[in-house]
């Protein structure tokens, strides 16, 4: 979708630190980091947010995949966190769906 940023990573229109590629799935590192580690995980067609989100078998791969980013981060035994904002109360800031995956420290709750 033109005018997404998402979108434009995964054309390799704007520079990204890319840590995963997958079937649909892209992960990358945030650029602003919240935690020592911060990937972000979209999947690759444009869906504007877990509310536009129909599909909910590619809803599951994009969890698994998340899970599977965070293995091979070497967070997963500590722990991390996934987040999934949602439209401006939710604190979506971009509007292509995404999950954060924040870890590498200990997480706070409730969060803010
Ligand atoms: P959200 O507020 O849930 O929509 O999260 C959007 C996230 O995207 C924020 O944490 C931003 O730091 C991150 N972000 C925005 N633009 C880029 C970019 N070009 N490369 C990497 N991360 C980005
Ligand atoms: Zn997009």
């Amino acid at each position: 979708m033109s005018g997404c940023v998402f979108c434009k990573i995964v054309a390799g229109e704007i520079p990204a630190n890319i840590v995963k590629r997958a079937d649909g799935l892209l992960a990358f590192e945030d650029q602003h980091a919240q935690a020592p580690t911060h990937l972000l995980v979209i999947p690759t067609t444009h869906v504007g947010s877990l509310n536009d989100a129909k599909d909910a078998a590619a809803l599951g791969k994009l969890l698994a995949f998340a899970r599977d980013v965070a293995r091979e981060a070497g967070i997963a035994t500590k722990g991390y966190r996934v987040v999934l904002n949602t439209n401006p109360d939710g604190g979506q800031t971009v509007f292509h769906l995404h999950l954060h995956g924040p870890g590498g420290r200990t997480m706070k709750w409730p969060p803010g």
